[in-house]
């Protein structure tokens, strides 16, 4: 997908928020920065690297492998900005920082400040988070609580990726947009403390360290996650393998975190066994509704479970769970990837909307990330992001469907509305009103 255009980046923003006058400029911004990429100049790196550091806590969500960034970006950029205030008047809007050296958004330092730059033009302030206390601490045997159990969304989700590899291998399993196994091949060779499995213990420890250091309780939710297990990992299979951490965490912290697994779409056994550990959030992620395309893109899902087997469970587990708290993920810009994607942007937003209302009509709430193409996955190789326009209307989309629906926002991401939100990959939760009610949990 090309984005040549003549237009400056700030035109194409201008323009469709002007299109999209109920959707925040912040958000197209956030959608803009987060499909792009973003820089930072070496001023702004030699202070961000005092404050709360990219943890690469799962794919590696950048634009350029590691090889590609020389000055050490991956080891100095801070997990996530915060743009508020500028000459625009930014409500405070928090993004994840996706690496890309030359990106037309730069972070650089003025007047001792520092500030986001898109092409040169000054737009918002740049605030950073500092490093929490638990970033400080490491466990007993030396491993740091940044690997062990870091947080994002500006310390609101502890996130427990404890299986950092997929046994979807290679071209004919692995989804097609996702990095994981080439990720964590990188970050090891780039001598990252990354672990392939985390005992419960560590797990355990590390979320010990959070809970004393974390006096203010910033920390609320924490997701299990990791890649699928097709067979057996150290003799478990997917549930029981994950549901081991759910049931520890929440027997030794009962009540501390909301407790969310993103996992495989799993037969109801399964997920009775996750409910009984205590798992209150379920994200079985479908990447993509038109099933084509998931065939496609997401190959091994397609083989080893099927897409019709997948929705189904999807729904099912709404009688467990509650629908509410049944959240499946998709990657947003993927459907117009090519070579297998829609041309048109409205084809493919009538295809993810057609998904959004099969959920939001049984009460499930999809939600998504925004995609940007890893150059280490398949997809990611050699081309750029998903035009903008489309992000914008799928905003407007997602809202307008949630709405007509009459379904509060999804619980655990924080609090809704520009200005609050904090969930950092994509700017859905920005795009609600700030009186939106959010699910209880
Ligand atoms: S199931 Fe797909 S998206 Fe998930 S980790 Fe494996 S390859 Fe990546």
């Amino acid at each position: 997908m090309s984005t040549t255009s003549t237009k400056t980046r700030l035109d194409e923003v201008d323009d469709l928020s002007r299109a999209y006058p109920d959707v925040p400029p912040e958000a197209i911004f956030k959608e803009d920065i987060l499909r792009t990429g973003i820089d930072f100049s070496e001023d702004a790196l030699r202070i961000s690297s005092g404050f709360k550091p990219k943890s690469y806590f799962i794919f590696s969500f950048d634009r350029r492998p590691i090889a590609g960034l020389e000055r050490g970006e991956h080891l100095r950029a801070p997990e996530e900005v915060a743009l508020e205030g500028g000459p625009r008047g930014f409500r405070r809007t928090v993004v994840s920082v996706r690496l890309l050296p030359g990106s037309p958004y730069l972070v650089d330092v003025r007047d001792g400040r520092l500030e986001l730059l898109v092409e040169g033009v000054p737009v918002a302030s740049v605030e950073l988070q500092d490093t929490p206390r638990y970033y400080r601490r490491t466990l007993a045997n030396g491993k740091p609580i940044t690997e062990m159990a870091p947080t994002i969304e500006w310390g609101y989700l502890v996130y427990l990726t404890v299986y950092r590899k997929c046994q979807y291998f290679g071209f004919q399993e692995e989804c097609q947009f996702c990095d994981i196994n080439e990720n964590y091949r990188q970050q090891k060779a780039a001598g990252r403390p990354y672990n392939t499995v985390k005992a419960v213990d560590e797990i355990l420890e590390a979320l010990q360290i959070i809970d004393e250091e974390d006096v203010e309780r910033r920390s609320k939710a924490y997701t299990i996650t990791g890649g699928s297990i097709t067979e057996h990992l150290r003799g478990k299979g997917e549930a029981e393998f994950y549901a081991a951490y759910a049931r520890a965490i929440n027997a030794r912290f009962p009540g501390r975190w909301i407790s969310k697994v993103v996992v495989q779409a799993l037969p109801r056994e399964d997920l009775l066994a996750f409910r009984d550990a205590g798992v209150q959030i379920y994200h079985p992620n479908y990447e993509v509704w038109d099933a084509r395309l998931f065939s496609v893109l997401c190959p091994g899902k397609d083989r080893y479970v099927g897409r019709g087997e997948w929705i189904r469970r999807v729904v099912d587990a709404a009688e467990i769970f509650g629908p509410s708290h049944v959240i499946p993920n998709f990657v947003a810009g993927i459907e117009l990837a090519r070579p297998h994607g829609f041309e048109r942007i409205e084809d493919a937003l009538a295809s993810t909307g057609e998904g959004l209302e099969f959920f939001m009509s049984k009460g499930i709430t999809p939600r998504f990330t925004t995609w940007c193409p890893e150059p280490l996955s398949v997809l990611g190789r050699d081309q750029g992001p998903t035009p903008l326009a489309y992000h914008a209307g799928l905003l407007r989309l997602w809202r307008e469907t949630l709405q007509r629906h009459k379904l509060p926002a999804p619980p655990g991401y924080g609090e809704p509305g520009p200005g609050r939100a904090v969930f950092s990959v994509s700017a859905f939760m920005d795009a609600l009103p700030v009186d939106t009610p959010v699910a209880a949990v």
